[in-house]
């Protein structure tokens, strides 16, 4: 099975290892596609950390791999416009604050009324 190795180092550093008798050289957030297996020992592979003369870990000796699944598309979930009162699901925003409005526009304007009147008592406090 095929994968994709991605460097996730966060400090944006490429990741530049020996990798059975090659040098691999891989940019911050590029993949680059190998056997599952390979993939496994070289995210595994030991690389030595550099320290700087305070001791901590210098960025760019980061190791930071991720091995992701080819082929499987993510799916693209539609967004969900939900309301949170009912659990009534609109298919976009503006009908979802249409329904807001005709069914709970009572509701809301409690609430919002009855969180004005804490934030006001957490004032005072
Ligand atoms: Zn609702």
């Amino acid at each position: 099975m095929r994968v994709n190795v991605r460097n996730t180092n966060r400090f944006g550093h490429p990741l530049q290892e020996k990798f059975r008798g090659k040098m691999i050289y891989l940019k911050a957030g590029e993949t680059l596609e190998m056997e599952r297996d390979e993939a496994v020992l070289f995210k595994g592979q030991f690389k030595p950390l550099v320290r700087d003369k305070g001791g901590s870990q210098l960025p760019e000796s980061m190791k930071s791999l991720v091995i992701e699944p080819i082929g499987m598309e993510i799916e693209e979930k539609p967004p969900e416009y939900k309301c949170q009162a009912c659990g009534f699901k609109a298919t976009s925003e503006t009908g979802l604050k249409r329904h807001i409005t005709n069914k709970h526009a009572d509701e809301l304007y409690d609430v919002t009324a009855e969180d004005a009147h804490k934030e006001i008592i957490k004032g005072e406090s």
